[in-house]
């Protein structure tokens, strides 16, 4: 094993151009630094690279933050909803008049429960989303 490495000689480094580690002549040196080399796959000359050097530079990144959202999903709201609410399922009309925490019925968004009643208006919280639908008080 040689200590020095010199010009004309050939190393291992990693070629721009080919995008891999390969064997590359040395092209030009300063002091005892490989500064300029030629690869002999695809015979571009670049300037050497010091892989070693660089992977020092590389940070680990700090992405392992949690979502600390305590915010309940539409979903298990739902659930709780559907579990607290007592009495028969109405099906839900427009015309309809509804308490908070019946059980309503609707023809697109499934079993849903009152939360909170307006004046011609209603609160359900449906299994995907709450939703204001119209009701007569
Ligand atoms: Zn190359």
């Amino acid at each position: 094993m040689k200590s020095k490495s010199a010009a004309g000689e050939n190393t291992v480094c990693y070629c721009t151009k080919c995008k891999m580690d390969l064997s590359h002549t040395i092209v030009a040196m300063i002091e005892d630094k490989i500064v300029r080399v030629k690869c002999r796959t695809c015979g571009s000359e670049h300037n050497y690279r010091d892989r070693t050097k660089k992977r020092a530079t590389i940070k680990k990144g700090t992405s392992t933050a949690k979502r600390a959202t305590p915010v309940k999903s539409p979903e298990r709201r739902w659930e709780e909803a559907v579990f607290k609410a007592k009495g028969q399922d109405i099906p839900y009309e427009m015309s309809g008049s509804y308490n908070k925490g019946d059980i309503v019925l609707h023809v697109s968004f499934g079993r849903g429960v009152v939360l909170e009643v307006f004046e011609k208006k209603v609160t359900i919280i449906f299994e995907d989303k709450e939703r204001v639908l119209a009701a007569s008080y």
